[in-house]
């Protein structure tokens, strides 16, 4: 048995990603069925009211894309854990914490190394 990684750490990371991944699909479930609901009630509405709801489903259609994306970015980010390289800092090479993994899918360096990368510009 060889363990060049840490297996605690790759399992952890999934955990991680697998638990971000079904909060997600949950929040894109809901404003999925808000959007169905909101053509639904459409029936029979103030014209008055039409131009506040068309904007709302707008920012709905707008939330939706992003959750998608952010789901995207989760299952991009575990097919590298499975290829072997996910979760360490591109620049230093340290780990980079689960917890930010899990909010920041598609981060590639550590709090340390993005800081100073920030603070050249
Ligand atoms: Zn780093």
């Amino acid at each position: 048995m060889t363990l060049v990684f840490p297996e605690t750490r790759t399992q952890d990371i999934r955990t991680a990603l697998l638990g971000r991944r079904e909060e997600l699909e949950s929040e894109y479930t809901a404003t999925v069925a808000e959007m169905t609901l909101a053509g639904v009630v459409d029936a029979g509405d103030d014209v008055a009211d039409l131009g506040t709801k068309a904007f709302n489903r707008e920012q709905e259609f707008a939330l939706a894309v992003s959750i998608r994306n952010r789901m995207d970015q989760v299952d991009r980010a575990l097919e590298r854990l499975d290829a072997g390289h996910y979760g360490t800092c591109e620049t230093c090479a340290g780990e980079i914490p689960v917890a930010r993994l899990a909010a920041f899918p598609s981060v590639t360096l550590c709090v340390a190394c993005k800081s100073r990368s920030e603070s050249r510009y």
